[in-house]
């Protein structure tokens, strides 16, 4: 997930609302589409003027425009109706039926409305929160608390040594599903103390010569996954058998099952595979 080209954010919601603005209406976490799911049927967001002939309403925050269409945010109760030809539908069902743009943008609405829902009342006194003019965020009117909206970072890293790559196997994986390591950041850490205390948490090993790859924003609920290389530096390999189940050294051209091809480990994984691949052919 990343912002797509075309988009321009804003907060501040028009108004009136143009009846062609998309609307991410969101109930209990899923998202509202046309069509029933069925293989072959292409779902579709429903503009600002199919929500109000539908009769839903909530509370909408504006995301900005996409190619000149602006897109909005919209809370919908828990007890809003299911329309006819209409359904709410899981964001991780959409991959590969919404277009890229839309799911990123879909995401990025999951997360405001999670977070509108989740600030309503100050976390200081309690008092009801109202929103900031000229930000996205929460003021308390009693206190000043102002709350923004949640970013949670976490680390994910690709252990090497040589032509290895340390991969492992959590608790929660599917059967057989290694991965990269991955943890989230604690207060007063940098990424880099991250890494090195989430590898040796979970391995026993040391790591050095850490190196930026790429990052990502997922949205179940709201991280930013910011992954790296590193290269073995130490230790016996010990899975802590809490949170890891199974981690092993694999080479480069034998490695196990791994994650979807839509997630950053194995768009991180893939590249090193390749550079390891790379390195092992014979030079000319
Ligand atoms: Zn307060």
């Amino acid at each position: 997930m990343h912002t797509p080209e075309g988009f321009a954010p804003g907060h501040a919601l028009p108004a009136p609302v143009p009846e062609c603005a998309i609307a991410f209406a969101f109930r209990d976490g899923k998202v509202l589409v046309s069509g029933d799911g069925q293989p072959g049927t292409e779902p579709r967001l429903p503009d600002w003027r199919d929500l109000a002939a539908l009769g839903l309403a909530g509370r909408a925050h504006y995301l900005g425009a996409l190619g000149g269409v602006d897109c909005i945010a919209v809370g919908l109760a828990d007890d809003a109706p299911e329309p006819p030809s209409w359904r709410y539908a899981g964001l991780r069902s959409l991959f590969f039926a919404l277009p890229d743009p839309l799911l990123a943008l879909a995401a990025r609405a999951f997360q405001i409305v999670d977070w509108d829902a989740t600030h309503r009342y100050c976390g200081r006194c309690g008092t009801a929160t109202h929103a900031k003019a000229d930000e996205r965020a929460k003021e308390c009117p009693a206190c000043g608390l102002v709350a923004y909206p949640l970013v949670t970072p976490a680390m994910m890293v690709l252990v090497t040594r040589g032509r290895e790559l340390l991969l492992a196997r959590a608790h929660r994986f599917p059967p057989a599903m290694f991965s990269a390591l991955a943890g989230f950041v604690e207060p007063g850490e940098t990424i880099e103390d991250c890494i090195r205390r989430e590898v040796r948490e979970e391995v026993g090993v040391e790591v050095d010569r850490l190196e930026y790859f790429a990052s990502q924003s997922w949205a179940f609920p709201h991280s930013l996954m910011i992954a790296f290389n590193a290269e073995y530096a130490g230790g016996e390999l010990r899975p802590d058998g809490h949170e890891i189940a199974e981690a092993h050294w694999f080479a480069h051209d034998a490695v196990p099952k791994l994650p979807p091809s839509l997630s950053i480990a194995r768009r991180l994984i893939d590249a090193t595979v390749e550079r390891l691949a790379r390195g092992a052919q014979p030079s000319c």
